[in-house]
């Protein structure tokens, strides 16, 4: 007979999931309801408008997608991009990438806007693709590309999509929690993040959010959304309508429930008590990698303190060592991914990971494992 599974119990520091409180745990044990049940349409609002202090919007349209971050990646792609609708697209990593991917499997005319892995997009190379396409509709970029710990510069970019009519589409999985996001300061219309990364929830949740600008250019679509799960059309009869809810899709009820206590526990703490914390970390961690002789690959203006990249040094083996922090200290970093594999370790300060006992035990089992 198989028997009941029973994880070990892992440090989590890698790129996400990150530790999930035992909070956020217990509150996912709690009774399952019906996810019509007036109890849970009041954890729904709840949610919705923790959401909107994470993400600094008074968007109405802000609610967490039963799936994960891909999916809300996904929800805004299908929404906003209509076949031969240009979007220029930034990549400097494996989620720009994706993004681009999206525009292509939506029928968009993507513009491609590349810059190095561990840079930022630079903002010149994104007034040149307006210039060169002054009928762009969408201007996609990744915030915090988790790929390589590179953040790029929002304000800024938004701002030229404003200045040339254009919607911006924003991936904020790795920056929501962690460093300033602020959809409405900034313009933004739609963007999703991920439960796992900064909110430090269990992952299969992507909280998204859209302006009435977004909304407005979906309800006025030529074509219909050819995701039936993801259309925001439907979508909004089950996590809008003001009194009556129609079934749409069964929401996960129980991690919803993790969703809100992550939220709480966020308030609690103050968003930018969050942010300073997750700097004030990423300092502490820095300095003792940088004593080990440890580079970073971003640089420093461009560095995520969540997301923490270093090269491996000469003549490591980097997933002998990735084994052994696993193994012996029960510690998981992230590897590099794409051109960066075998290169770089991903070292994640996300959410209840961002402490110091988990920097501590860090550091004491990369010094065991370097010598
Ligand atoms: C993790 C991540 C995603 C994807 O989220 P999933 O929950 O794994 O689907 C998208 N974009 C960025 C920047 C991420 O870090």
């Amino acid at each position: 007979m198989t028997v009941p599974f029973i994880p070990p119990r892992r440090t989590l520091m890698g790129p996400g999931p990150s530790d999930v409180p035992q909070r956020v745990l217990d509150a996912m044990a709690r009774p399952t309801i019906g996810h019509l049940d007036p109890a849970f349409v009041e954890l729904m609002e709840q949610i919705k408008s923790m959401l909107r202090m994470a993400f600094r919007t008074e968007n109405s349209l802000t609610f967490p997608v039963s799936a994960p971050g891909s999916a809300g990646m996904e929800m805004c792609f299908v929404n906003l991009v209509e076949p031969g609708d240009k979007v220029i697209v930034c990549r400097n990593g494996v989620f720009g990438g994706r993004m681009l991917e999206n525009v292509k499997r939506t029928g968009g005319v993507p513009v491609i806007v590349d810059d190095a892995w561990g840079a930022p997009v630079d903002p010149n190379k994104v007034r040149e693709a307006f210039a060169a396409n002054p009928d762009a509709k969408v201007l996609a970029f990744v915030h915090a590309e988790t790929s390589t710990g590179a953040q790029s510069d929002a304000a800024t970019l938004a701002k030229i999509a404003q200045e040339h009519g254009a919607l911006t589409i924003m991936d904020c999985v790795t920056s929501l929690g962690g460093t300033p996001v602020r959809l409405d300061g900034w313009g933004i219309d739609a963007a999703y993040s991920g439960s796992q990364k900064c909110l430090s929830c269990t992952p299969g949740l992507s909280p998204v959010s859209f302006s009435q600008r977004a909304i407005d250019t979906i309800q006025s679509r030529r074509t219909p959304v050819q995701s039936w799960f993801l259309d925001l059309n439907l979508v909004l009869g089950y996590w809008q309508s003001a009194g009556k809810r129609t079934y749409h899709h069964t929401a996960p009820i129980n991690p919803m429930y993790g969703l809100h206590e992550a939220l709480v526990m966020l308030e609690e703490e103050g968003l930018e008590n969050a942010w300073a914390r997750h700097r004030a970390m990423h300092e502490t961690l820095k300095a003792g990698l940088e004593d080990m002789g440890l580079r970073y690959v971003v640089d420093e203006a461009a560095r995520l303190p969540q997301l923490n990249s270093i090269h491996v040094p000469a003549g490591v083996d980097e997933a002998a060592v990735r084994a052994r922090l696993l193994n012996e200290f029960n510690l998981e970093i992230g590897a590099g991914l794409g051109d960066m594999s075998g290169k770089i370790w991903r070292i994640g300060l996300m959410g209840h990971s961002a402490r110091q006992e988990n920097i501590d035990a860090c550091l004491h089992a990369l010094r065991a494992c370097l010598g």
